[in-house]
């Protein structure tokens, strides 16, 4: 029986000169974690391709939309792989294109790489459509523009055909990019913020900032769901929780009305370098978009920016509230983030915030609490919790793990 698998493409890696096998074998290593327990026998490399073959040997859709989530994956082609007997591969292309779905106009484009096969790729061409135009006689052949083209690869003594293939999420393997620490409230940004920075190659450790005490821990769950969502692409390595409600009164009393939400920020910022510090991370991650809500502006984003050194990615920056929104319906975080959960942003609001902060200003109401002592205590009382998709993500060694209190310890340890 001819064999059905899946063929993975990726084009970008394909760039990287003396790096591409390194990249090659993250994205294979990416898979194997991401399918764990999906039946899967073997993932190989074939001239240009992954290969994905499963211990059934039918490959199927559901493995196939699985791969397409995964960052380094340009395209998913289920193909069947058959030996470099014609009539064996003849056969395929005939079920390959029959599994098209619609379209009135195709074309066959055969090749070899890498093989002793003696027939040249026109005399495939040739044999292949032939029987094509047999099979589908109310179909036309279109050279130029067809709906579908049928590939036939001839590769180290086997021949793979595929007719349909869909796009995967493109970018570079998780693990390529190092890491980088994200603020992730429960809002639709960060969560997109954070999948965008993470499809280019990083490593992601979000960590929220609950209002718990003061508030209920819903956000804290609500983000653990969203990391559950980003969680298959292999994104997220770490989830940290920081508890800020009672530091949040300590400052609205310390600081002017107008002047808390950007201490706020600050605050978070530095707590948010500093674990970004203990887990080796470069660089941190947050959901802004310029203007997008009144703390959005150049003044707010430099007065909350001054207060650390690491550089700050702001992926969503240029972007319209639409896109952002259809972003985090196809990354599968659009409908957690329509649930409202009283986070630290909502508590302790002022009547009318700073819109353009002034620097003197911001350094004032800085000395006038003790922000070293708060940075400290709250990087002490992080929580976390592990998220084994990410096969690259290696947790830091040092005294976080002396004040280790797992957020769900009911499915905790995974790792
Ligand atoms: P989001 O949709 O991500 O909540 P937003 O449009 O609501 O963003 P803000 O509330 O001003 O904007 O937050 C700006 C950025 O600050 C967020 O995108 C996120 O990176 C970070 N941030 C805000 N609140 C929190 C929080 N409670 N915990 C961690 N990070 C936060
Ligand atoms: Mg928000």
């Amino acid at each position: 029986m001819t064999e059905r698998l899946c063929l993975v493409h990726y084009h970008e890696i394909g760039l990287k000169g003396k790096n591409r096998s390194t990249f090659e074998n993250q994205l294979v290593s990416n898979l194997h974690r991401a399918l764990r327990d999906r039946g899967v026998s073997n993932i190989g490399r074939i001239s240009g391709y992954i290969v994905v073959e499963t211990e059934d040997r039918r490959a199927s859709e559901e493995l196939a939309a699985l791969i397409r989530r995964v960052p380094g994956v340009a395209r998913v082609s289920l193909a069947y792989k058959c030996g470099l007997d014609e009539g064996e591969y003849v056969a395929a292309a005939i079920t390959a294109l029959g599994e098209a779905g619609e379209f009135e106009t195709f074309k066959v484009h055969a090749r070899r790489s890498s093989t002793t096969y003696e027939l040249h790729t026109l005399d495939m061409n040739r044999l292949v459509g032939a029987a094509l135009c047999e099979a589908f006689p109310d179909k036309k052949v279109d050279v130029h523009h067809p709906d579908v083209t049928v590939i036939v690869h001839a590769v180290q003594g086997s021949t793979y055909v595929y007719a349909a293939s869909a796009p995967g999420v493109g970018g570079l393997p998780v693990g390529t990019a190092g890491k980088v620490v994200s603020l992730l409230s429960s809002g639709f940004d960060s969560p997109v913020a954070t999948w965008m920075v993470g499809r280019r190659g990083a490593i992601c450790v979000p960590v929220h900032f609950s209002g718990r005490p003061m508030t209920a821990d819903t956000s804290e769950w609500l983000c653990q769901d969203l990391c559950d969502a980003l969680a298959p692409s292999g994104v997220v390595g770490r989830l940290y929780v920081v508890p800020f409600g009672e530091r949040q009164r300590e400052i609205s009393l310390a600081v002017p009305q107008g002047m808390r939400i950007i201490m706020y920020r600050r605050v978070m910022l530095q707590v948010a370098e500093r674990i970004a510090r203990l887990e080796g991370a470069k660089a941190l991650v947050t959901g802004e978009s310029l203007g997008q809500v009144a703390s959005q502006t150049l003044e707010n984003i430099a007065a909350v920016n001054e207060a650390v050194t690491m550089p700050v990615l702001r992926p969503l920056i240029g972007s319209d509230k639409q896109e952002i929104i259809a972003r985090a319906h196809e990354i599968g975080t659009y409908d957690l983030c329509c649930q409202t959960a009283p986070d630290c942003c909502t508590l302790f609001m002022p009547r009318r915030p700073e819109t353009h902060a002034r620097m003197p200003e911001v350094l004032a109401a800085w000395e006038s609490f003790d922000h070293e002592a708060m940075v400290e205590e709250l990087v002490d009382r992080a929580e976390w919790r592990d998220y084994a998709q990410c096969p690259s993500y290696r947790a830091p060694k040092g005294r976080l793990s002396a004040h280790h209190r797992d957020l769900a310890p009911a499915d905790a340890g995974e790792r």
